[in-house]
């Protein structure tokens, strides 16, 4: 067995524990102090507000960025 799949079934244990406790009726801990993963939530796509409400970032060539305000998608797009 890998040294991963050592670590992944330690996870999975420890996340079937917290299940059953939580099952039974305990309060289940908040979190299980992970070192490694941190959830990235995926951006929620924010409907444009009205057409105003752009970026307006500039690029290098004076192209604007037509993305909405306070895009969450670190690019910024042009044209
Ligand atoms: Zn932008």
């Amino acid at each position: 067995m890998s040294k991963l799949d050592a670590v992944r079934a330690m996870r999975e244990a420890r996340y079937a524990e917290a299940q059953t406790r939580a099952g039974a009726g305990r309060p289940a801990p908040r979190r299980a102090p992970g070192p490694a993963s941190k959830p990235s939530t995926p951006p929620a796509p924010e409907p444009t507000a009205s057409d105003e409400e752009l970026c307006g970032h500039r690029n290098i060539g004076g192209r604007t960025c037509t993305r909405e305000r306070g895009h969450a998608a670190k690019t910024h797009r042009y044209g």
